[in-house]
């Protein structure tokens, strides 16, 4: 009995007078209590009654999975199981990971080794991801993150003594190539011409700037190794691309889409929101069966990237409705007159208000976190809307 608010053990469901409405106990359903929706509720009004937490709706949608409507809300007569709790927990609390998300198990050197290809092998280190694969005349990495100083030199030692000769960089961020100069000045780092523009201008020793550069697109053979690189234009950054290895049947395009998570904070403040939604449809072009998203406990599918567009495509056009359906003028009408960012303030939060929900309906259980940054994620798409205008989407 984790209620404490004087419910009895009674083996009938029974309704007890709490905050002003009715809480029922099941006791046929192992003890756990209900909450019988009214007309006007939302999942927010009801986790501020019932958890004492308004942002605690997403637990109540959770444990509701499959019930809630795509609208994102419950229907009046609904009985929606509430999660256990007390009244009295101030502390942030989030959605459970779905077995897809969830992290595996750790070797005792700190870091995981999985052969993904013919003669690719992965490595993960906490929830980052790196590359290689042996050609028949070196090694080449595929990003060298910040954090993967020790582990990625291990990693290709336990596999081969051939020498690492190239270093593909998938974009600037230090979280993907921060490890680089770890590999000395010999090897040979390519990547794109943005790339190589950012990271001449951070300046910054620990990721030096690629020598072999390309525009648009650009084939390069390495020991018997075909690498396909193609740049689907600014997306997560300006710069990044999609590494294509079609011998190993896999494909890279980092901090777009992730293997069974939901996006992060602001795509990762990316440089372009519609760039992101396009680099997935350019990925999905090519033939591969392994995705490398960069980040996360496991390597991806096809399937992983189908599940991210969709997921990315559906926060976009949620908040186009939602823009739709909510006039900014009342907004400054609630604010001192001038204070445009007060208003925006207040039109975000309505638009985060209607999208969030029809989002996290259909995603909670199916991507890791989808309950974390998608409310900033909208707000975020919402201002993009309102300045790129694309009209390829
Ligand atoms: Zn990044």
């Amino acid at each position: 009995m984790a209620w404490g608010i004087g419910v009895p053990a009674a083996a009938a469901a029974v309704t007890i007078p709490f905050a002003g409405a009715a809480l029922a106990h099941d006791g046929a359903a192992n003890g756990s209590a209900f909450y019988v929706a009214k007309s006007g509720d939302t999942l927010k009004t009801i986790a501020a009654r019932f958890l004492g937490n308004a942002d605690r709706w997403t637990e109540i949608l959770s444990v509701n999975s499959g019930q809630i409507g795509p609208d994102g809300q419950p229907k009046p007569g609904q009985r929606l199981l509430l999660p256990e709790t007390t009244t009295s927990t101030p502390a942030k609390t989030y959605a459970p990971l779905p077995a897809g998300a969830k992290p595996a198990p750790v070797p005792p050197e700190g870091y995981r080794l999985e052969k993904i290809g013919p003669s690719a092998y992965g490595v993960i280190v906490g929830a980052g991801q790196s590359v290689f694969v042996v050609t028949r005349t070196g090694v080449v990495l595929i990003d060298a993150p910040g954090t993967f100083a020790t582990a990625l030199p291990a990693a290709v030692k336990k596999i081969t003594d051939k020498p690492i000769t190239h270093l593909i960089y998938s974009h600037s961020h230090f979280d993907h190539i921060g490890a680089s100069s770890v590999f000395g000045p010999g090897v040979i780092r390519i990547g794109h011409e943005e790339t190589a523009r950012i990271l001449k201008q951070n300046a910054d020793p620990a990721r030096p700037v690629p020598m072999v550069t390309f525009h648009d697109r650009r084939v390069i053979e390495i020991g018997g190794e075909k690498f396909v690189l193609s740049y689907p234009g600014p997306s997560h950054e300006s710069g990044n691309i999609i590494i294509q290895v079609p011998g190993q049947k896999l494909a890279a395009l980092i901090d777009c889409a992730l293997p069974g998570v939901a996006s992060y904070q602001a795509f990762g403040t990316a440089d372009s929101i519609p760039g992101v939604i396009r680099a997935h449809k350019e990925l999905l072009k090519l033939d591969f069966d392994t995705f490398v998203g960069g980040h996360w406990y496991r390597w991806g599918t096809r399937n992983d990237v189908a599940e991210s567009y969709e997921f990315v495509s559906d926060i976009w056009n949620e908040t186009a409705k939602a823009i739709a359906a909510t006039p900014q003028p009342p907004f400054f009408a609630k604010v001192e007159p001038g204070n445009t960012w007060a208003a925006l303030d207040l039109w975000l939060d309505a638009l985060a208000d209607q999208a969030e929900p029809v989002v996290l309906a259909k995603w909670i259980n199916r991507l890791g976190a989808a309950d974390v940054f998608t409310r900033i994620n909208i707000r975020v798409t919402a201002v993009s809307q309102r300045v790129d205008q694309p009209h390829d989407l």
